[in-house]
């Protein structure tokens, strides 16, 4: 039997990989305006990384790595997201002996052992942005801002940009306390998991996706309710930034990201169409992380988009740009000299920077034409035995029908001027 890909994996093809390019030249394009660089880490880690980076009673940990032994009987991950990676690398790298703060970017496949669904595969890949090394408000403000403006780019719409603030380990505290209060008489009504959380990571309850979870938490005690003074300001300040940017967001007390390293600001993305996995990025604060990692106190704030729930979005709503067509001309040439003669002015023109084309195939004249046509070229440079021995060749566009005839040595100097006109 044909061995086939795993399970939650896909194969990028032709026809669907210059959506990627789209998305991913785009994000590029963001990401440079707004000063940002790339970096690029191992797609393996020592477990040990994300077990503290991600923390050991998230989903990911607990349930979704690829964790394995290497031949040197060290256990080994396959990222899971990046985060925790990027904050690895500056403290090893030294990142922080640069200029401050560090503003960097990363597209590139993360792996997650989950049930395959719409929406949701064991690799998929991820664009995501970390700032290391600044703790102002206005910080907050660029990295949601960017996302939202990479979105206007993208010429998405109906998207709900929900913030939070989940506080500093110290008002958390006193919010961990009220909950528990407030959840203590309705525990055995929770799931499993939440019954776990309860003592370890309450705070999770509130984002669990069970209908009934989020039934027995409604009118619970939220963040907003015990944020203390520090924290407070610090959100009235993000918030005040972005509506002056013209984010349009919503405050939602019930976004949480339950771990100590998470401080102050907490959002994510939505877009409904694409169905159930409607979350399309998410991102927060996290001052406390690269200790956490071993590394000097430094504040970080950052977010994870999902390039294919994003790519699904721009489908529903039929933003892809139309494909164009990939060559600008075609040989049309019959004939062993012909072919030779044609071969070296294919190579003429690509030098020049000029994606060409000619039949690999043998085909016939007629076939080699209406390949021409089918690809949607602009024009057919047609070389048969008979130009060859007046040493000319003839330029067919194939759009309006006409063509003209111009000797062999003036060929590349007349293609590359249509060429520059762009017809
Ligand atoms: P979800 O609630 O959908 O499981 P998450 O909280 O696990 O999301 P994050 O870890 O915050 O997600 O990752 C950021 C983004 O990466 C998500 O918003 C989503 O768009 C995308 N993502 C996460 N897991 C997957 C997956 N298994 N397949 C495809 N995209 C994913
Ligand atoms: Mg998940």
């Amino acid at each position: 039997m044909a061995i086939q890909r795993p399970k939650g994996t896909q194969d990028l093809l032709p026809g669907t990989i210059e959506q990627w390019q789209y998305l991913e030249e785009t994000i590029r394009s963001v990401c440079r305006e707004y000063g940002y660089e790339e970096i690029r880490t191992p797609m393996f880690e020592a477990t040990e990384l994300f077990q503290r980076g991600v923390g050991q009673t998230t989903d990911i940990v607990k349930k979704e790595m690829y964790t394995f032994q290497d031949k040197g009987d060290r256990s080994m991950t396959l990222r899971p997201e990046m985060t925790a990676s990027v904050c690895r690398a500056y403290v090893e790298d030294k990142l922080y002996g640069q200029p401050q703060p560090m503003k960097l970017y990363y597209i590139g496949p993360m792996f997650r052992y989950e049930r395959p669904q719409s929406g949701r595969f064991r690799q998929f890949h991820q664009f995501g942005i970390e700032v290391l090394g600044a703790d102002q408000p206005i910080v907050d403000a660029e990295v949601i801002s960017l996302v939202w403006n990479l979105y206007k780019r993208l010429g998405l719409i109906g998207l709900e940009v929900h913030v939070n603030s989940v506080g500093c380990p110290i008002c958390r505290a006193r919010h961990r306390e009220q909950l528990q209060e407030f959840l203590a008489a309705r525990k055995s009504k929770l799931c499993n998991d939440c019954q776990e959380r309860f003592e370890r990571n309450p705070l999770r309850i509130l984002d669990c996706k069970n209908p009934s979870c989020q039934e027995e938490t409604v009118g619970a005690p939220t963040t907003k309710d015990t944020l203390c003074e520090d924290c407070s300001t610090h959100f009235e300040k993000v918030l005040a930034i972005l509506g002056r940017a013209g984010v349009v967001y919503r405050v939602n007390p019930r976004l949480v990201r339950g771990l100590d390293y998470y401080t102050k600001t907490a959002f994510e993305v939505m877009v409904e169409e694409i169905g159930a996995q409607s979350a399309i990025c998410g991102g927060g604060r996290y001052d406390k992380l690269v200790e956490e990692i071993g590394g000097p106190p430094t504040p970080g704030i950052g977010f994870a988009m999902g390039i294919e729930r994003v790519l699904a979005a721009l489908q529903v709503q039929h933003k892809l740009p139309e494909e164009k067509p990939k060559l600008f001309a075609m040989l049309i040439a019959w004939g062993e000299q012909a072919q030779i003669e044609g071969f070296a002015l294919l190579s003429a023109l690509r030098s020049q920077g000029m994606p060409v084309g000619m039949d690999l195939l043998g085909r016939s004249l007629k076939n080699q034409l209406k390949s021409a046509n089918r690809q949607g070229v602009r024009y057919a440079l047609i070389l048969g035995e008979e130009e060859l021995a007046r040493k000319v060749l003839v330029i067919r566009d194939l759009t309006l029908g006409e063509q003209m005839e111009v000797s062999l040595v003036d060929a590349v100097e007349e293609i590359n001027k249509k060429y520059q006109r762009g017809v």
